[in-house]
């Protein structure tokens, strides 16, 4: 894809509508927090997208609105014509818990003048709340409006489906290209796909690592333990970008960015009214980490909050460990065991095999293990499955426990492939993906789960509509 044009998409709507959220979930936010250079007034980001097999250069409007004045509009019209002339489709975002405004009208007008495919995302459309909006959106005249959340990735594989049918052959993966870590062949070229141990994919980046939980929990103390009080004085200014922190870091000669930990926040602005971590910040620390930390008290057990935050990680896609802290202070350490194995088992259930890493931040001990536990969950959340071994184990598990009838016919799950790495994702062709069982699928992504060795992270299938 190296000599086309690439497959290009501009991101277009009013203010506050979640355009930049939805370019970092298409570029992937790593790559944001990087390029958020503070002080610099950009009209216009771009950045190299990316949905499955489908590869496009994302060009974001937004960020102009920083400088609110009479000119705005007039900008915003300018930088959206130019925008979506470039583009080979145009997706156009409102806010569906606000409800249409006359600056979505008039840049609905825009867009229908133009000739450029137009995709409707009616966004923050997660929970009730955006149901009005969605159906006001039908009436700006441009197609059917995709319910969407960028927040909560939700919507993306109908976003999926609808570039995919506008996009050219070349912004589509084949296993020859130069990025293999990413995605594997579509169907037809499953004889290629080379069959063997489930190794992880090379080469190893930067590990992202965030250290979450509840104020008192221990983060701070974890942090200054792994690297030391001194760096931990230097670092945070050194690592700040306009809104996360991060420390690059090494253990045992790997890269690791620890990213936007309350502790480390707190330490750089000396503010203690910051001690709270409210649960947006809890939220943009497991958007910025690869692996989170989950850090509990174990005098105190796990508490719903921290219920809270390992549902927002697995959510959000990200590999999960939990630091039961100060053991040296627990009592009874089978019993404070027991309890959080039981709270883990009856309700987290969508991540399962979390690895609990009992230790001691005050005393540094057992910080090793940690440390270990983070490497492995990554390498996990990078594992790549061979779609040979992926095919024959479909075919097996359906023979021991076929899907339903549907309509007096069997309902058929003809091929599978792993579509992304972190977290692993699958997508299954199927007769009739509409009408297979909720608990079927369950019963699906816990097999594969088991089966190919994949705990403590998100495990994702989608099912296609299959030839
Ligand atoms: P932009 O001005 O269009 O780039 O919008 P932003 O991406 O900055 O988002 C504006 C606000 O909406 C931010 O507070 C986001 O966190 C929030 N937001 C973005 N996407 C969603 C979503 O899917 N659901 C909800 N509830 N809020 C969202
Ligand atoms: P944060 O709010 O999560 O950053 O928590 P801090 O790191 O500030 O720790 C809160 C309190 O718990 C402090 O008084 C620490 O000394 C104490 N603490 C942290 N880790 C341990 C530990 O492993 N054992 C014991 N006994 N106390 C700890």
């Amino acid at each position: 894809m190296t000599q086309d044009r690439p497959f290009t998409v501009a991101i277009v709507g009013r203010p506050n509508v979640g355009k930049s959220t939805l370019f970092n979930r298409l570029i992937g936010k790593q790559i944001a927090i990087v390029d958020d250079t503070p002080g610099v007034t950009r009209d216009r980001r771009e950045g190299q997208g990316r949905l499955g097999p489908l590869n496009f250069l994302v060009v974001d409007t937004a960020g102009f609105e920083d400088s609110y004045d009479d000119s705005l509009e007039a900008r915003m019209r300018q930088q959206t014509e130019r925008a979506i002339m470039e583009a080979d489709v145009a997706l156009m975002v409102i806010d569906a818990r606000a409800g249409l405004t006359p600056m979505d009208e008039a840049f609905a007008r825009l867009l229908r003048k133009g000739s450029t495919p137009v995709i409707l995302l009616a966004n923050k459309c997660e929970g009730k709340a955006g149901e009005p909006g969605l159906l006001e959106a039908y009436s700006l005249g441009l197609g059917d409006p995709v319910p969407f959340s960028a927040q909560h990735g939700i919507g993306l594989s109908e976003l999926y489906d609808a570039l995919e049918a506008r996009a050219p052959q070349h912004a589509f993966d084949t296993y020859e290209d130069e990025e293999p870590e990413e995605d594997l062949p579509p169907p037809d070229e499953e004889a290629e796909v080379p069959d063997g141990d489930l190794l992880p994919d090379e080469p190893p980046r930067t590990l992202q690592m965030a250290i979450v939980g509840r104020p008192n929990a221990g983060k701070s103390t974890l942090v200054n333990q792994l690297l030391g009080e001194e760096r931990m004085l230097t670092g945070p200014e050194a690592g700040i970008t306009r809104d996360a922190i991060a420390i690059e870091w090494e253990y045992d000669g790997r890269p690791v960015r620890l990213v936007d930990t309350a502790g480390m926040r707190r330490k750089a602005r000396i503010d203690k009214k910051l001690e709270q971590m409210s649960v947006q910040d809890t939220l943009r620390a497991i958007r910025y980490a690869h692996v989170v930390v989950l850090m509990l008290d174990a005098e105190l057990g796990m508490d719903k909050q921290d219920l809270t935050i390992a549902r927002m990680v697995e959510e959000e896609g990200r590999a999960l460990v939990i630091a039961f802290n100060k053991w040296d202070a627990v009592a009874d350490k089978d019993a404070a065991l027991a309890g959080l194995n039981d709270r883990l088992e009856t309700s987290l259930n969508q991540v399962k095999g979390v690895p609990v890493v009992t230790l001691s931040a005050l005393k540094g001990r057992n910080l090793d293990r940690l440390m270990k536990a983070v490497f492995t969950v990554y390498e996990t959340w990078n594992r790549r499955v061979p779609t040979g071994a992926l095919n024959r184990w479909l075919g097996a598990l359906t023979e021991t426990h076929a899907p339903p009838l549907v309509r007096g016919r069997r309902l058929k799950l003809r091929y599978m492939t792993q579509i992304k790495t972190r977290p692993p994702t699958f997508a299954i062709w199927a007769s009739v993906p509409e009408e297979l069982p909720g608990s079927y699928m369950r019963y699906l992504v816990n097999s594969l789960r088991q089966d190919f060795d994949l705990p403590a992270v998100p495990v994702r299938v989608y099912l296609r509509k299959g030839r």
